[in-house]
């Protein structure tokens, strides 16, 4: 058997957004570093860094000191083509919903041609609607219904067991299918998708954000590759010049 590829696994992000309690930083960094992991990403945590982080992580100072301080989750994602979230709670903002098992079998086939996150949501608020609308799915782990609420911790020592088991389990891994955009691109064209709908007058611009979760929700689920961006960009760009040269609509003549 040949030996699983350690690039792999520098290949995936663990990315902890808005975290309170610096102790669970550091906790989590620990987490990581016993499975192999080593890409930690924070996203505004409220203390960092800090001595409490420092001794909970013990021996995972190292993760800690190369940590990544990000100021957007965006940030955070730049390079990756798939994250995925980690929430106990099944909303109606990400359609698929995978096991820990199945999701590590996902990143590590993408893994193998470019960067991927698992995203982590702050203690007491979990992840936002916001947060999840950039994630193409979602990880729960089947937890006690009547407490299924995880350390921060804890829950990235799930997912991390279960990424190093996958990892162990089969040293190959299929290429992955697609040429998947960057997350990047992604984030561009629905901001070009959410400002062509308002030239058209499609988007309530009060309140556009319902809409556009829903539309994020529907291209996530197709796992857009670059050259589709590409066409679907284009057809937003012939969309807003077609009503640049009709004007704005005259509701009286409708
Ligand atoms: N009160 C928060 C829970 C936060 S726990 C909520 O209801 O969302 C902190 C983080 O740990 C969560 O954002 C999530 O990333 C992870 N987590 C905890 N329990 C989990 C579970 N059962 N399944 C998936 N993720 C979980």
């Amino acid at each position: 058997m040949t030996p699983a590829d350690p690039k792999l696994l520098a290949n995936i992000r663990i990315v902890l957004a808005r975290t309170s309690h610096p102790g669970n930083i550091g906790a989590a960094a620990r987490a990581m570093k016993t499975m192999g992991l080593s890409r930690l990403y924070l996203v505004q945590p409220h203390v960092f860094p800090n001595s409490q982080a420092d001794a909970m992580a013990a021996s995972a100072g190292d993760v800690l000191a190369q940590a990544q301080v990000c100021t957007t989750l965006a940030e955070a994602l730049e390079g990756t083509s798939l994250a995925l979230g980690v929430s106990a709670r099944r909303r109606d903002i990400v359609a698929e919903v995978l096991t820990p098992a199945e999701s590590a079998a996902r990143l590590l086939t993408e893994a193998q041609a470019e960067p991927v996150a698992l995203v982590f949501g702050n203690e007491t608020n979990g992840l936002s609607n916001d947060q999840l609308g950039q994630c193409q799915g979602l990880v729960t782990i089947a937890a006690n219904p009547e407490y299924s609420s995880l350390n921060l911790a804890a829950a990235v020592q799930v997912l991390s067991y279960e990424v190093r088991q996958a990892w162990l389990q089969h040293p190959s891994w299929p290429e992955p299918e697609l040429d998947a955009a960057s997350l990047e691109d992604i984030e561009r064209f629905y901001a070009h998708l959410e400002t062509t709908l308002a030239e058209l007058e499609f988007l309530n611009p009060g309140s556009p954000s319902k809409l556009m979760l829903k539309l994020r929700r529907l291209f996530a689920r197709t796992r857009l590759e670059k050259e589709e961006v590409n066409i679907l960009r284009g057809i937003l760009t012939s969309a807003q010049e077609a009503k640049r040269l009709a004007g704005p609509r005259n509701r009286m003549a409708e």
